[in-house]
């Protein structure tokens, strides 16, 4: 059981730090290509950090409002779920006292230790049991919808000012040269540390995500070489 518990806990923190780790790599290589991109063409220094800054604060609002719709409708689901299972609670306390106690029993519980555990959390709190136990929402699970689109406005712009930093670093003439290189070895850094939070090889987590980093920034280079 406690085996069981210290289990969900890592899984929860690796799924944050999984959401977090992939923020900030989309705010890398967008912005980054963004930028590869303008200084191909050969824009202006302030052009291209506008450009950047631009990616950055549409990609974080972007990353916001997907984030937003996507937690929010699973918050519905939840919610209706919650109210669904109140109503019977109310109308049939019986059936879902003998459901409960059900529940319990396919978990390994002899039926009168089974009964005697469902009718005292039945007292503590019906709803809670039901919804933990039955519908698989804890209290610590629930989505919230306004903090994972803060969650992840805020790693992509991290992410993104990574490369806009570099770029109003860099003197102008070296802006590509230099944010390119940095920008791939920090994505690597977060490949091998995604791969790691997930239990998989670290080489290869870092070597995909460079390569299609590398792929996009060229991709947007390109781009911008045909307008220059
Ligand atoms: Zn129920």
């Amino acid at each position: 059981m406690s085996r069981h518990h210290s289990e969900n806990h890592r899984t929860d923190r690796v799924g944050w730090l999984r959401a977090s780790v992939l923020g900030a790599n989309d705010g890398i290589v967008s912005t980054a290509s963004l930028i590869a991109g303008f200084a191909a063409s050969g824009a202006d220094t302030r052009s291209v950090l506008l450009a950047g800054l631009a990616s950055l604060v549409g990609g974080a609002l972007s990353m916001a409002a997907g984030e937003y719709v996507s937690v929010a409708s699973q918050a519905d689901v939840e919610g209706a779920d919650l109210a669904t299972e109140r109503r019977e609670l109310e109308q049939y306390p019986e059936g879902e006292l003998r459901e409960l106690a059900g529940i319990y029993v396919r978990r390994g519980l002899d039926p009168a230790l089974a009964a005697q555990v469902a009718e005292q959390l039945t007292a503590h709190d019906a709803l809670g049991a039901h919804a933990r136990d039955e519908l698989g929402i804890t209290h610590e699970m629930r989505a919230r919808p306004l903090q994972a689109a803060l969650a992840s406005a805020a790693s992509f712009a991290v992410g993104a000012a990574l490369p806009l930093a570099l770029a109003a670093l860099a003197p102008a003439e070296r802006l590509a040269s230099v944010m390119v290189p940095i920008s791939l070895m920090c994505l690597a850094g977060l490949g091998a540390l995604a791969a790691r939070a997930g239990g998989a090889p670290m080489l290869r987590g870092a070597v995909r995500v460079t390569v299609w980093s590398a792929v996009a920034m060229l991709a947007t280079a390109m781009v911008g070489r045909l307008f220059a």
